[in-house]
C-alpha cells in the first residue's frame, strides 16, 4: 500500500497485486481489530473502577456478536478507503495471487506483467508446531471470527501477541491460561517489562503456566485436553497458539528467480531493501527485520525515495518504539538494560514502581512500573520502558527524546504536567542500586 502510494506520488507508473484483502495483516487481523478487542476487554476494569468514583450501574453484560459485528464493519470501512487510496494515487489494482516469473515478470491469474523493479511485501503467516491434535488449535488469525466465546481458554507463547490475546480473553471474562515454556515473558523486551508483567497479568487473575509448552491436544465431546511436555494436563475450550510467525515465500518463484531466502523463509535484503537480484526490493513481515507496521511502512517510504527520488536512503531501525496492548498496557524505546550494558558499559539505571493516582480510591492493586537506561559516559538516555495504562501513548512522546538523543538532565529539566501518570519519567532522581 505505502509503497504503491508514494511511488505513484514520485512520479512512478505503479501496479499493485493483492490476492485477498486491502490493508493486510495490520488492517485485517492485526493491529487494528486486536486494538478494537483490546478497548472492548478493558471495559470490564472501567465498570469496576466507575464504583469507587460514586458510579453505580446495572451489572455491565458483554455480547460478543455485538463486538464482532461492529469491528467487522470498521474493518469493511478501512478495506474501502484502503483501496480507494491506492486508485486515486494512480496505481493500478491487479487482484490475485501473484507470483515471480523472473527478474522483471510477474505473473497473475496467468497474465504476465512485466516492470523494471518488482518489490516483494507478501507478509507473514502464523504457524502452529506440528504436534498431534494441532488441528483443533487456532491461531490469532482464527480469533477474530470465532463464533462464540469459550468459557476457558489456553493461550501458548510468550510473545507480544501471545499477551495480548490472553489479556483479551480475560478481559471479556474468559478464564485464561498463558502457558509459556521460557522462563520470563516478552523475550527481546527488557528483563523488568516480562518479569512485572506477568505479575500484573496474575495479580487480574490469570494463569500463566511456565517451562512447559503443549506437547499433544485431545478432542473430547465438549472440550480439549492439552498435555504439556512437562506432565499436566489441561482442559480447556479453546487453545491459541501465538508461537510464531513465517513469512510468507513459499511457491512465489522466488528461488527460481534468483532471490537468496533465509534459513527461516525470510528475503534476505541489504540495507537499501534489495534482493540478491537487482530488480527485486522485499519489505516488511517478509523480510522478518522488525516486524511491525511503522516499520514496514518507512522502510517502503526509504525505498520509494531510493528508487524513485534519486535519493539513496538506508533502513534505519534504532529507537523503534513499540508497545503491548496487553492489560496493563506495556511499551518501549530503545535499548534494554541489558543490550545499554553490552554496547555501553556503564550505565545509570532509573525506576520508579507506583500506585497510580486513578486507582488510589479502588482496590486495585495494580501498579505503573517505569524505567530509563542512561549512558553513563554520555548521559544520553538509551532506553525508556513503562508498564501501564495508556503506556503506548506515553511512550511515543518519550521516543521522540529518546531518537534525538536527549540526555537525562534534559529530561530533568522538563516540567512535568501534573497530575499525570507521565510526568514520573521527568522526575526519576534517584539511580537504581
Ligand atoms: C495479531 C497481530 C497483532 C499485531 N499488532 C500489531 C500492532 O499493534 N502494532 C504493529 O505495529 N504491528 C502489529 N502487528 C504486526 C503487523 O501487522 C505487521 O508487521 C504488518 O502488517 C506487516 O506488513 P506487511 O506489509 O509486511 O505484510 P502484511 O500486512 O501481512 O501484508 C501482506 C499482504 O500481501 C498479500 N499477499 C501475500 N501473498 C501474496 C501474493 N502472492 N500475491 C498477492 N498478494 C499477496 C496478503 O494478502 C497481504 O494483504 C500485528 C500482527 C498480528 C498478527
Amino acid at each position: 500500500m505505502r509503497a504503491s502510494r508514494v511511488s505513484a506520488s514520485y512520479g512512478a507508473k505503479v501496479a499493485v497485486a493483492e490476492s485477498h484483502l486491502f490493508g493486510g495483516t495490520c488492517v485485517n487481523v492485526g493491529c487494528i481489530p486486536k486494538k478494537l478487542f483490546s478497548y472492548a476487554a478493558h471495559w470490564r476494569e472501567e465498570f469496576e473502577i466507575a464504583q469507587a468514583y460514586g458510579w453505580t450501574t446495572a451489572v455491565p453484560r458483554f455480547d460478543w456478536p455485538t463486538l464482532l459485528a461492529n469491528k467487522d464493519k470498521e474493518i469493511a470501512r478501512l478495506n474501502g478507503v484502503y483501496e480507494h487510496v491506492l486508485s486515486v494515487a494512480g496505481a493500478e489494482i491487479i487482484r490475485g495471487r501473484a507470483t515471480v516469473v523472473d527478474p522483471h515478470t510477474v505473473e497473475v491469474n496467468g497474465r504476465r506483467h512485466s516492470a523494471k523493479h518488482i518489490l516483494i511485501a507478501t507478509g507473514s503467516w502464523p504457524v502452529i508446531p506440528p504436534i498431534p491434535g494441532r488441528e483443533y488449535a487456532i491461531t490469532s488469525n482464527e480469533a477474530f471470527h470465532l463464533p462464540a466465546l469459550p468459557r476457558r481458554a489456553l493461550v501458548v507463547g510468550g510473545g507480544y501477541i501471545a499477551l495480548e490475546f490472553a489479556s483479551i480473553f480475560q478481559g471479556l471474562g474468559v478464564q485464561t491460561t498463558l502457558s509459556y515454556r521460557g522462563k520470563r515473558l516478552l523475550r527481546g523486551f527488557d528483563a523488568d517489562l516480562g518479569e512485572r508483567i506477568a505479575d500484573e497479568m496474575q495479580h487480574r487473575g490469570m494463569t500463566i503456566h511456565f517451562g512447559g509448552e503443549p506437547a499433544s491436544i485431545i478432542k473430547h465431546p465438549h472440550e480439549l485436553e492439552v498435555c504439556y511436555t512437562d506432565g499436566p494436563h489441561q482442559r480447556t475450550d479453546l487453545v491459541l497458539f501465538a508461537t510464531g510467525r513465517k513469512p510468507v515465500t513459499a511457491d512465489l518463484g522466488l528461488e527460481a528467480a534468483g532471490v537468496k531466502l533465509a534459513p527461516d523463509g525470510a528475503i534476505v535484503v541489504d540495507r537499501y531493501s534489495k534482493t540478491s537480484v537487482d530488480s527485486i526490493h522485499a519489505i516488511g513481515d517478509v523480510t522478518n527485520r522488525i516486524n511491525l507496521t511503522p516499520v514496514a511502512t518507512a522502510e517502503a517510504m526509504w525505498l520509494a525515495r531510493t528508487l524513485f527520488r534519486g535519493e539513496p536512503t538506508p533502513v534505519d531501525h534504532e529507537h523503534v518504539p513499540t508497545a503491548v496492548f496487553a492489560q496493563p498496557n506495556l511499551a518501549t524505546v530503545g535499548l534494554t538494560e541489558e543490550q545499554a550494558r553490552s554496547r555501553y558499559g556503564e550505565v545509570d539505571i532509573y525506576k520508579t514502581y507506583f500506585r497510580p493516582l486513578k486507582l488510589t480510591m479502588t482496590e486495585k492493586k495494580e501498579r505503573v512500573f517505569m524505567k530509563l537506561v542512561v549512558d553513563r559516559a554520555s548521559q544520553r538516555v538509551v532506553g525508556a520502558h513503562m508498564i501501564g495504562m495508556d503506556a503506548g501513548e506515553v511512550i511515543q512522546g518519550i521516543a521522540i527524546a529518546v531518537k534525538l538523543g536527549a540526555t537525562k538532565a534534559q529530561f530533568d529539566t522538563t516540567l512535568g504536567i501534573h497530575p499525570t501518570v507521565a510526568e514520573e519519567f521527568v522526575t526519576m532522581r534517584e539511580k537504581a542500586p
